[in-house]
């Protein structure tokens, strides 16, 4: 058979052909070319296998054997768009909608997280008349046009935006009013017994903001965990506040799922059940692990709001939409998820996790903050207690360590890039977790011998 390419051959046609915007992880060694997987491991070129924390599509872990067989079954037989029956879109559809509580029981299903959003993005207007969204600073919804708008995490720092004033913050016009992230580590707003009285204040605001000029609000657009923010959970009463003042404003509940649905926060199936106070979403969208890594996605909404959007009189047509391969690797999904129990499993693993980093953080300064829930972990880092002084340079050098020495595969974010998100697909196991944080002290060790040094060193993206 013909020889296999080189890293080096992959990076040059790269070079040629790909837009330099298209980034890979740790490109400042060269990158990684990963070539198989299993579990919880990634295995690379070489046959290195790497510790993934941060692969949250590879939900049932990477290569799982049954998502596999359903793939290969039902691509042998048949792949073909929607507009013929076939079982596996209604089972599919029946099984996720039982997964979600009432009125949520229509189902479209689509190939990315982007496109779900947009799609609940288009029910949301045809439902209220109104295009006026509310959404949360530094949140990502996707890469579509319309999601950019309500994407603050890509405008934030972009010039392809032109900024209008609305409100407190800037954001692409005056349809879209941004919201602070309910954060009580790093916001204003600290005390988690008022902080979501306080931060749900804004989203009253922006109602208000919309009423007195005799307009109503659209949609309010939400991750029960705040990913890319650096896993921020919304503090008690948040969102029951939030979507109080939204829905008296005529506004819907969009609750973005693509990062956090089907077990990953271990207390419950949903990041939005998260907590006491569950307030059932008018706009559920999911992806990412929904197929394991084929392009599976879907918006689940009320028959009234689907109706809305019939009204319209326009048909919705999804060439690869819910066809019946990817709708086999769904139903394998679910289907594992329940059978190994995995929702639970990701609670006591991620206990477990946030334990050894807790304690961690009763040792060192740089270990600022631990939060999030089941497999959905944050881990903060800072230079100083009290200031809160982000430590960029030193989660940077962490995660190269983490990388080189220890074969740990880890993910920054954060508007300073100083969190350490750990979302590994939901096999991770105790013994990856003492392992993990084992390595992340002896990394720690590395830093201190460093010095000032370290904060010269290119940061390292991931
Ligand atoms: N919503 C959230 C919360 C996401 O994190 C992402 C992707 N990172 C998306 C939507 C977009 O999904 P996709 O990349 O599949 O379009």
């Amino acid at each position: 058979s013909a020889k296999p390419m080189t890293r080096e051959e992959v990076l040059e046609l790269r070079q040629k052909h790909f837009m330099k915007s298209v980034s890979i992880s740790y490109a400042n060694s060269g990158g990684l070319m990963i070539m198989g997987g299993t579990g919880s491991r990634l295995i690379d070129d070489e046959g290195t296998p790497y510790l993934d924390t941060r692969n949250n599509v590879a939900h049932v872990g990477h290569g799982n054997s049954e998502v596999v067989k359903a793939i290969q079954t039902q691509v042998s037989v048949l792949n073909t768009n929607t507009r013929y029956l076939h079982p596996n879109a209604v089972e599919l559809a029946k099984k996720l909608a039982d997964k979600l509580p009432d009125p949520l029981e229509v189902v479209v299903f689509v190939n990315s997280g982007s496109e779900a959003n947009d799609l609940a993005l288009r029910l949301a207007r045809a439902h209220t008349g109104s295009k006026n969204t509310i959404v949360v600073e530094r949140a990502y919804h996707g890469h579509t046009l319309s999601i950019l708008e309500v994407s603050p995490y890509k405008y934030e720092y972009s010039k392809e935006f032109k900024m209008v004033p609305n409100g407190q913050y800037g954001t692409p016009g005056k349809h879209i009013y941004k919201v602070p992230c309910p954060d009580i580590y790093r916001g204003n707003y600290r005390n988690p017994d008022t902080a979501g009285e306080v931060y749900s204040a804004y989203v009253k605001d922006a109602c208000k903001h919309y009423q007195k000029t005799g307009e109503t609000v659209g949609a309010f657009f939400i991750e029960g965990g705040m990913s890319v923010a650096g896993v921020i959970l919304p503090p008690t009463n948040y969102l029951r506040r939030s979507v109080e003042a939204v829905r008296a404003a005529g506004g819907v509940y969009i609750a973005d799922e693509v990062q956090t649905g089907f077990g990953r926060l271990g207390s419950s199936y949903w990041a939005f059940q998260h907590g006491a106070e569950e307030v059932v979403p008018d706009i559920v969208t999911v992806g990412k692990p929904f197929g394991n890594g084929m392009p599976l996605a879907a918006v689940i909404t009320t028959r009234e709001i689907a109706d809305s959007f019939q009204a319209m009189g326009v048909e919705y047509f999804n060439t690869f939409g819910g066809n019946p391969v990817c709708c086999a690797a769904g139903l394998a999904v679910l289907d594992v998820v329940d059978k190994k129990g995995l929702q639970k499993h990701a609670l006591e693993v991620g206990a477990y996790l946030k334990s050894l980093f807790l304690e961690l953080k009763e040792e060192t300064e740089l270990v600022g903050d631990v939060r999030g829930s089941g497999l959905f972990i944050g881990i903060e880092l800072v230079r100083d207690s009290k200031t809160l002084e982000p430590a960029t340079a030193e989660t940077s050098f962490i995660c190269t360590q983490l990388k080189d020495k220890y074969k740990i595969l880890t993910s920054i974010d954060g508007a300073d890039d100083n969190v350490i998100v750990v979302k590994p697909p939901m096999v991770f196991s105790k013994i990856d977790a003492a392992f993990f944080v084992n390595c992340f002290k002896r990394a720690m060790k590395e830093l201190e011998a460093m010095g000032d040094e370290v904060l010269q060193m290119k940061k390292t993206p991931t």
